[in-house]
């Protein structure tokens, strides 16, 4: 699916910063340009009024550290945040109760199962294995501190709208259609209970988890969110602090080893970023310390990940030179030292 011996880009370093402006600027028109024919792929139907929307668009956006912006395409046409959101309910759960607390009460390790599996919680005594799979987001949905379920949305929409930098607001269509059908997620919720894995009460909370899926974001917006946890967890364009440095890192890593479900060792493989995905067609992919990419395609693989979304983040991996492990001969090895002096 990844077309790496087509390309003629050039390999890149990891380090250092962005090509210039008007350089990320022809590269993201060209990634778009690349892709827009490709129509491979389905619509996600499960959740009913997904499987209207217009498979035909597709827009890519990345927002530097800097706050600059190059787009091309939908950028501003709005979908449900759906899987997305699980990466910075996540976030603001680990500012709120750190590193030891998420590891021990949710876990960080890939199921290698669907998204939506109740099985693995079975061959795992019960943990929700990690906050990227349903199960694990609405563990850790309910670690959002709060004394009722209208509280902990409210908490959950102000802190996904920090990271947007702008006030998120519920698609209802979406969250009305998805009430309807989640039996499987109340099933996980009550299989969460049975395993004492969920103190709040398991629909309610799942209540919670499916109204923070259906907030509704574009391509635009979720490169703005990605970008502030690629910048220390300040968001580049509004300049609110909105969680810590550490904290990105947390949120980073579980990304890179989970956000992509079974297919994140791929994803890694071929991309080399951490990214989230969600079944209405979002990707966020970050590049620490450089910026985020934001996609919207809604056309789906057979995991759930948007194809055109997908293809056109491995370009910018590439010509961007975003790649985590790619490293080029020729650095520095050593920072220098003062001399000692011997007088
Ligand atoms: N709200 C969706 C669900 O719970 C999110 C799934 C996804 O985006 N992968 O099924």
């Amino acid at each position: 699916m990844f077309e790496h011996d087509a390309l003629d880009i050039e390999q890149r370093a990891s380090t250092g910063a962005l090509p210039p402006r008007s350089r990320v600027d022809r590269l993201v028109s060209e990634a778009y340009e690349r892709y827009a024919s490709v129509d491979d792929g389905a619509v996600a139907d499960y959740i009913p009024v997904l499987a209207a929307a217009d498979a035909s668009h597709f827009g890519l956006s990345v927002v530097s550290v800097g706050g600059s912006l190059h787009e091309a395409g939908d950028v501003d046409i709005p979908f449900s945040i759906q899987s997305i959101s699980k990466a910075f309910v996540f976030a603001l759960v680990c500012e709120e109760l750190g590193h030891e607390a998420v590891h021990e009460r949710v876990g960080v390790n890939n199921t290698g199962l669907a998204f939506n599996s109740l099985i693995a919680m079975e061959l795992n005594g019960g943990s929700p294995m990690n906050p990227m799979v349903n199960a694990g987001a609405i563990a850790t949905t309910a670690l959002v501190g709060a004394s009722s379920a209208e509280e902990r949305w409210a908490r959950v929409q102000r802190g996904l709208s920090r990271f947007a930098g702008r006030e998120l607001s519920l698609d209802e269509d979406v969250y009305l259609s998805e009430s309807r059908t989640n039996l499987r997620n109340r099933a996980i919720g009550k299989l969460l209970q049975s395993y004492g894995r969920l103190d709040p009460d398991p629909l309610e909370t799942v209540d919670v988890y499916t109204r923070q899926c259906s907030l509704a974001v574009t391509a635009h917006d979720l490169a703005v969110m990605g970008a502030t946890l690629a910048d220390g967890g300040v968001n580049p364009v509004t300049g609110e602090q909105v969680v810590s440095a550490e904290v990105c890192r947390d949120t980073l890593a579980v990304l890179a080893s989970c956000g992509m479900y079974e297919r994140s060792g791929e994803w890694l493989f071929e991309i080399g970023l951490p990214a989230k995905s969600g079944v209405s067609g979002g990707i966020v992919a970050v590049a620490p310390g450089k910026g985020a990419v934001g996609a919207y395609s809604p056309r789906l693989d057979t995991a759930g990940n948007s194809v055109r979304g997908q293809r056109a983040c491995a370009h910018l991996s590439r010509s961007l030179g975003l790649n985590l492990f790619a490293s080029v001969r020729g650095g520095t090895s050593e920072t220098s030292e003062p001399e000692e002096s011997h007088g």
